[in-house]
């Protein structure tokens, strides 16, 4: 049954890895829009060939190829025009702070974007902030927080940290056990930093249909057991791991020391060998899905609608391009005002804000990420449209 080139598991190295989908030609930045169709048609594509490890469960992009993902300029990912999303931002960090005693602590955020989220760490008395990413857009967002426009890790620390958090970046890294390894290194070698890391959970794209998480930015699918593997393979000593965002994500806390009290709290997990054959169904179910949308997509072209695709993050930006033709009657719209007018990578579609909706003949709402169906459909019928909103 296995389907191998000579490979090892990026998360805990053994060599059995089974390659379970291939969509080619995907556009290598879902999360890049570009200012015109000809650009956005001719924007880098990549294929995706995913594969999973027999032994802890970890799915990676046997195809990636580092040299195609350069996180240009144009790069919009925040999430953080959500409501949903801010909110849950603000209770993640309010527990990360009642956990651990931030009073006059050192937070260090790696890959922490324009800083919205070492802001809501950084409120405790004395607390003070690092952040790194080469992204920010240089201007200083609080008196106690610093952020460099660079990678973290490219010279030492200032000053120790205490906690050290890192948000969706771990998935986009091609070697992750080596990074972790330098993150390792990049602190004392006394410290007593925890850290602190969230992704994507792979078992909501396996176990609970959210098929449209594959695209080419990332290179791994955690679930606990392999993202416990990669930190302990890094010397890390892994204290939790537990999921957040109605499964969405996943979240580990551990030692940069390596010390351990007790046993590790893990997060669920099937065993590898059910997650393997979830993963072995994908590849079906991702045929039924396009199949089921192009025949209602059949029934509004027949009575001259359009379809509005709500969320143009990398859910929504794949499901277009997987759509092919058929999604020529598609209207990506976003609430984020940065995106309207923008083109999306691969089919050149622009880009609608919620505006311009009432002006298209609207017959289906087709919401990217369920978690915001309530949030959409309260703004669709604002907007008078009376068009049936569902999830994909
Ligand atoms: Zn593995």
């Amino acid at each position: 049954m296995k389907n191998v080139d000579a490979v090892n598991c990026l998360a805990c190295g053994s060599d059995q890895v089974e390659k379970f989908l291939r969509l080619p030609e995907v556009p290598v930045f879902c999360n890049v829009l570009w200012e015109s169709a000809d650009k956005a048609q001719a924007a880098p594509r990549g294929d995706l060939d995913l594969g999973i490890c027999s032994e802890c469960g970890h799915v990676f992009n046997l195809g990636f190829d580092p040299e195609l993902v350069r996180y240009a300029e144009g790069y919009e990912n925040s999430l953080h025009h959500s409501p949903r999303f801010q909110q849950y931002a603000e209770e993640l960090a309010a527990d990360l702070r009642n956990r651990h005693d931030l009073k006059g602590a050192h937070v260090v955020e790696i890959a922490c974007g324009q800083g919205d989220f070492l802001k809501l760490m950084c409120v405790d008395e004395g607390c003070t902030g690092s952040g790194f990413d080469p992204s920010f857009r240089g201007e200083q967002i609080a008196e106690n927080i610093a952020i460099h426009g660079e990678y973290f890790g490219v010279r030492p620390l200032a000053q120790a940290a205490d906690l050290v958090c890192c948000r969706h970046a771990l998935e986009h890294i091609d070697t992750p056990v080596p990074f972790m390894e330098s993150v390792r290194k990049a602190l004392p070698a006394d410290t007593n930093a925890t850290l602190f890391f969230e992704m994507p959970n792979s078992l909501y794209s396996l176990r609970d249909g959210g098929v449209w998480d594959f695209i080419y930015e990332h290179v791994s699918y955690f679930c606990g057991t392999s993202l416990k593997a990669c930190f302990e393979k890094a010397g890390l000593g892994v204290s939790r791991t537990w999921e957040t965002f109605d499964g969405q994500f996943l979240c580990i806390e551990a030692s940069a020391n390596g010390k351990t009290s007790g046993a590790p709290d893990i997060s669920a997990v099937p065993p590898a060998a059910e997650l393997t054959e979830l993963a072995r169904g994908l590849s079906r179910q991702v045929g039924d899905l396009l199949a089921h949308w192009k025949t209602e997509f059949a029934r509004v072209r027949a009575a001259g609608g359009q379809v509005a695709i709500w969320g143009t993050g990398s859910k929504g930006v794949t499901f277009l391009n997987l759509m092919g033709e058929d999604a020529d009657l598609c209207v990506p719209v976003d609430i984020n005002p940065e995106k309207r007018g923008l083109h999306v990578a691969g089919t050149g579609h622009r880009v609608a804000g919620p505006m311009d909706l009432p002006e298209a003949n609207i017959q289906l709402v087709l919401v990217m990420n369920p978690v915001y169906a309530g949030e959409i459909a309260g703004m669709v019928r604002d907007l008078g449209i009376t068009a049936e909103v569902v999830g994909v």
